[in-house]
């Protein structure tokens, strides 16, 4: 690491961001306000401060080459190990989100296919893989990592994809591989894990520079675990009737969560979060105006449809407020105990959802339906994520079943909306509608 690219991020962190930040409310200030829309309540009032904490984030990344060490890492990677030593932590996944929401999902992905990748691949590793081929971003630039760091608890596409990114950069990539949890997790599999973190230590010194230290990576593992349960917390307060969020604010408000988990920054947020959420429950502030009845979304968001779909359901007087993604980053954080670092980082990260068989999904879309007293469910089924959306009518037709309540699948996708129809998805919807008010 060098000196001057020291000094540089420093400048941009104490100077650079804060004016850019200072000049960017005073150009907002003079636009003219959005006209509120009737169907919702008062927005979120820590929206602001999730922005700013995430357009920081993306802006300080493009100074950290040479001043940290920079690595790429999937969403459900082990991310304190590198939080231990110091690295600047790029989400592709969430950029991929961002470049769904923006609407760049079809440029990128098609970068990606020129290069001969499939377009049957998921849309997050063409969207990455078009940004590299490309350099296009909403982000401005993204760094371009010194390592990275994959898991494949959440899928098998990762490794391929990260490999292709590996001998592309020619850079290491570390992967923690965790057995799939047919059944209850044992003993062998959790040694095994552990085994594999240790085995991470050298390599992560070695890029980084940085000797380990188990007390701090104990500090932070302590960090992610309050940011997740505070995330968990503001999940819950959607128990609540009228509900003080949707599901589709959790989707943005997951942001750090999942990319900056580990960090002060990411649990101060949801300590912010969580007392605006409280506040609004107790003050019977809803996310909607007329909550009339309460949804289940299944599966990762269709980023491009985000602000579209809220607005049909709220329109409705239906409001999402439980869904079995956004819960995924509270689900396992239980399982994280400090006096036993590595079993349980093995447990926390292996235990999730889409490294568990349907069985678990189902008992816990079923719990979760009675305790957010969900009335309807609306399946993604996301052409892109095959972990996610294999078995999933065979989940709507038993849980449809079991609980008596209406249930839609809906085919689309991630980022990518070449593949899809939104007359085939409004048509299914309007049926669900009908179904749901007869109920
Ligand atoms: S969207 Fe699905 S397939 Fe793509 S990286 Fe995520 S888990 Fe893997």
């Amino acid at each position: 690491m060098s000196l001057s690219a020291k000094a540089r991020m420093q400048f941009m962190k104490d100077l650079g961001f804060p004016a850019m930040l200072a000049l960017a409310k005073k150009t907002r200030g003079k636009r003219r306000p959005r006209q509120a829309n009737p169907d919702f309540g008062p927005p979120l009032k820590c929206a602001g401060r999730l922005k700013e904490i995430m357009t920081r984030h993306y802006y300080l990344s493009r100074f950290a080459p040479g001043a940290r060490p920079v690595a790429w890492v999937t969403s459900g990677a082990p991310v304190e190990l590198l939080r231990a030593f110091d690295f600047y932590t790029m989400y592709p996944e969430n950029h991929g989100a961002l470049c769904g929401a923006q609407k760049m999902g079809p440029e990128l992905c098609e970068a990606a296919e020129q290069e001969g990748y499939s377009p049957d691949l998921c849309s997050y590793a063409r969207v990455d893989l078009g940004h590299f081929f490309s350099g296009k971003t909403p982000a401005g630039k993204l760094p371009k990592p010194d390592l990275l760091f994959c898991s494949n608890n959440i899928c098998q596409t990762v490794v391929y994809w990260y490999k292709v990114l590996a001998h592309r950069l020619n850079i290491p990539l570390v992967l923690f591989d965790t057995p799939f949890n047919y059944g209850e997790i044992n003993d062998t599999d959790i040694a095994y894990m552990k085994e594999q973190l240790l085995e991470m230590i050298p390599v992560l010194e070695k890029v980084s520079g940085k000797a380990f230290d188990l007390e701090r990576l104990l500090k932070l593992a302590e960090l992610s675990k309050s940011a997740s349960q505070l995330w968990g917390q503001c999940l819950e307060t959607m128990r609540a009737r009228p509900a003080p969020m949707t599901i589709f604010d959790a989707f943005i408000h997951l942001a750090p969560v999942v990319s900056l988990r580990g960090l002060p920054v990411a649990r101060d947020y949801y300590e912010i979060l969580l007392a605006e959420l409280t506040q609004r429950v107790a003050q019977g502030i809803g996310a909607i105006t007329n909550e009339k009845k309460r949804l289940m979304w299944d599966n990762i968001a269709v980023w491009y449809k985000v602000r579209d779909f809220s607005e049909l359901f709220a329109a409705r007087g239906m409001n999402f407020v439980a869904a079995t993604y956004t819960n995924a980053w509270a689900e396992t954080i239980q399982h994280l105990d400090m006096s036993h670092p590595w079993e349980s980082l093995a447990k926390t990260y292996s235990l999730v959802i889409l490294n568990n068989n349907l069985e678990h999904r189902l008992k816990l879309m079923e719990k979760m339906v009675g305790e957010y007293a969900v009335d309807g469910l609306v399946v993604h089924s996301a052409r892109s994520c095959k972990p996610y959306s294999l078995g999933q009518y065979d989940l709507k037709r038993l849980l449809s079943q079991r609980l008596g309540i209406p249930a839609v699948v809906i085919e689309a996708d991630i980022t990518d909306y070449r593949f899809f129809s939104e007359e085939q998805a409004l048509t299914r919807l309007e049926a669900f509608f009908e179904a749901l008010e007869a109920a």
